[in-house]
This record gives C-alpha cells, sequence and structure tokens, in this order.
C-alpha cells in the first residue's frame, strides 16, 4: 500500500513534535530523535510504500526497518494523518468529479484501512426506504440524493397543495395536485440518473403495509403522519427487518430525531414501557392520552424543515457508511431554537421484555 500524509503542518519544539491537522485540535509527540519529523517530511514528498520509506529513511541516518516504519504509520493512522494513497479517489472521472465534496468530507475519517472511497462506495452500494415526502421527508430526499445513497424507495401518499410550499422544496406550482412520491422520485432521477428510485404511493394503515418495503433494505429513515401508532408500526417493521431506523420531527420550535439500532439499542415500543397507562383514571394517564391524541395544525416552516431532514440524513450517513456510532441510538436528541440548539438527549428506557425488540433478536 501506499500511504498519504493528509494535509498537516509540523515543527519540532525541543524534544518534542508538534502536529496540526484539524484545525480543532494540536498534536504533541515525544521526538527526542527526530525520527517521526523524518518520517512526516518523507511522506510529505508524496505518496510511499513502508519499504520506500524505510529505504529513505536510513539514507538520512536513521535506522529504520520496514517493520519500525509500519509501526510509526500504525501510529500515525491512529491520529488520523495518513490514508491510504490509490483510495483517495473512486478512479471513475465523472463520478470522482460528481462526489468531489463527499470524498473530500469522507478525508477527515479516512484511514489506511477504511479509505474516502470506500465510504463512498458504501452509500452508492446502500438502499433506504424513506417513508414520507413531506416537510423532513422532502429535505431528507435531498440529502440522501446528494451523499449518492444509491436507491431510494420512496413512500407517501400525499397529493402536492399549496399549503406544502413554506417548507418541501422538491416541489413546484406546476406540480399541485399530482402525487407527491411520483415528484419526489422525478426530482431525484434529474438530479442524479444514478441513483435508483422507486415511488410507491401508499396509505400506511398498519404494520402489514410496510412489510414487501422493508426486504432488501439497509434501513429506514424518516416518519409517517397520521396514525398515533403510526411510529410504532414502522420501529416493528424496521425490527423484524433488522435494519435501523432513523426518524425525526419537531414541536413548536423544537428538533427531534431519534434511531434505533436493531439488536443494539433500546426502541420506541421500549419507550413506551414506563409511560403511564392511557386508561388510567389518573391525572398522568389522562395527560397522556390526551397528548396523544392531540392534533397540531402543521407549524413545521422551511429552515425547521430542512434542519430536521439533515439531522436525519446525517444519522443515516453515520449508520451506513460506519464514520463514527450513531449519536441518537435508542433516544432522543431534542434540539430547540429557543434556546440556540443545545441538544439533550433523552434515553428511551430498555424494557428486557420488549415485544418489538425480541423481533430483532429471532
Ligand atoms: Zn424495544
Amino acid at each position: 500500500m501506499r500511504v498519504m500524509l493528509k494535509e498537516c503542518a509540523c515543527e519540532s519544539l525541543g524534544d518534542e513534535l508538534i502536529v496540526v491537522h484539524d484545525p480543532r485540535e494540536a498534536f504533541t509527540l515525544a521526538d527526542p530523535g527526530g525520527r517521526i519529523a523524518a518520517l512526516l517530511d518523507e511522506l510529505g514528498r508524496g505518496p510511499a510504500t513502508a519499504e520506500e520509506l524505510s529505504a529513505a529513511l536510513t539514507a538520512r541516518g536513521f535506522a529504520a526497518s520496514v517493520e519500525d516504519v509500519r509501526d510509526g504509520l500504525d501510529g500515525l493512522d491512529r491520529l488520523g494523518l495518513v490514508e491510504n494513497a490509490a483510495e483517495r479517489w473512486l478512479g471513475e472521472p465523472d463520478a470522482d468529479e460528481r462526489h468531489f465534496s463527499n470524498l473530500t468530507f469522507f478525508g477527515s475519517f479516512a484511514g489506511m484501512h477504511t479509505s474516502r472511497a470506500e465510504f463512498v462506495r458504501r452509500l452508492r452500494g446502500s438502499h433506504v426506504l424513506v417513508l414520507g415526502a413531506g416537510g423532513g421527508g422532502s429535505a431528507l430526499v435531498q440529502c440522501l440524493a446528494g451523499l449518492g445513497v444509491g436507491a431510494l424507495t420512496l413512500v407517501d401518499r400525499d397529493d402536492i397543495a399549496p399549503r406544502n410550499f413554506a417548507r418541501q422544496f422538491l416541489y413546484r406550482s406546476t406540480d399541485i395536485g399530482r402525487s407527491k412520491v411520483d415528484r419526489a422520485a422525478e426530482w431525484v432521477r434529474e438530479y442524479d440518473p444514478g441513483i435508483e428510485v422507486r415511488a410507491v404511493d401508499r396509505w400506511i394503515s398498519g404494520p402489514e403495509d410496510l412489510k414487501d418495503l422493508t426486504e432488501d433494505v439497509h434501513l429506514v429513515a424518516g416518519g409517517l403522519d397520521g396514525a398515533p401508532d403510526a411510529n410504532l408500526w414502522v420501529n416493528e417493521a424496521a425490527l423484524r427487518a433488522g435494519v435501523p431506523l432513523v426518524a425525526g420531527g419537531m414541536t413548536r420550535t423544537q428538533l427531534i430525531y431519534f434511531s434505533v439500532d436493531p439488536g443494539k439499542s433500546a426502541c420506541l415500543r421500549c419507550d413506551e414501557s414506563d409511560l403511564p397507562n392511557p386508561d388510567e383514571r389518573t391525572s398522568a394517564g389522562v395527560a397522556h392520552r390526551l397528548t396523544r391524541g392531540l392534533r397540531l395544525a402543521n407549524g413545521l416552516t422551511g429552515p425547521m424543515a430542512m434542519q430536521v431532514g439533515s439531522l436525519v440524513a446525517y444519522e443515516v450517513l453515520r449508520y451506513l457508511t460506519g464514520i463514527e456510532p450513531p449519536r441518537a441510538a435508542g433516544c432522543r436528541v431534542i434540539l430547540d431554537l429557543r434556546n440556540g440548539l443545545i441538544p439533550t438527549w433523552e434515553p428511551f428506557p430498555h424494557d428486557p421484555d420488549c415485544p418489538a425488540c425480541a423481533l430483532a433478536r429471532r
């Protein structure tokens, strides 16, 4: 493997070497003999193999075996300073240009063993089921298309209406009256013909309506309006299929997103386990029943819809690529615009007897 140094700057200071790659942090490495500085200097000349680096360092008076160099490169890899030179790009000129910013973004997460190109390939090889092409959903579809997720199945039963225009930027005034998913699928095809997209114009009225849709998908994203139990049906369908679920929504000025990692995190049904019984004549029981039945008019405006869609899309990105662990697995992450978007985490309680989680264990 030819190893390449990422953009970084370093300077020796006595027996130490100060290295900066990410402007948010500087590393201070013990380097009394100057060997690490010499290794970084050699890497700075261009991609090289451990054998070539060993020869170059030895010629400079640093007796460094190939094994020594490999150990040094592993250390630099752990610090996120080097990557596999051959895999910085996909090697397809058009796709490299199309994914230029995605590949550059993945440069922050790439190393000798997982490359920028590999992260993009993981997205291109993924199939996501998107439930809802409304407020958060239309922003989510745009984010997933930009990331280059290879296949999307879009589900919604609504038609495009004038009141959608505060927040649903997939649609044009000439689309009023058309099926949302048909237009959303058309948008994706026009945006990137390389993405396989399927439109399912279907009303979901129970978990059975989701069964065929979760076959062959890697993840379920988005949420369903309508029935109060709709999110529980989606939760159950995703657990049965053994794929992660990422969803979001909003209340007043709050943005909310959560995810369920099957077999690993608590789920939405677990979250119900410590709620008051809605049939109980106690103040908590009655309040819960009233809250659940509350039908709020949709006040999700453009800047909020875009943020919900992008928070969900970023969590989807974590699951599909593994760049970092999911941040909302088994909990609701709540950000309120009123207090400047400071996040709070509300973990779902883990219910060991949860019937939905049992589906994931089968
Ligand atoms: Zn559960």
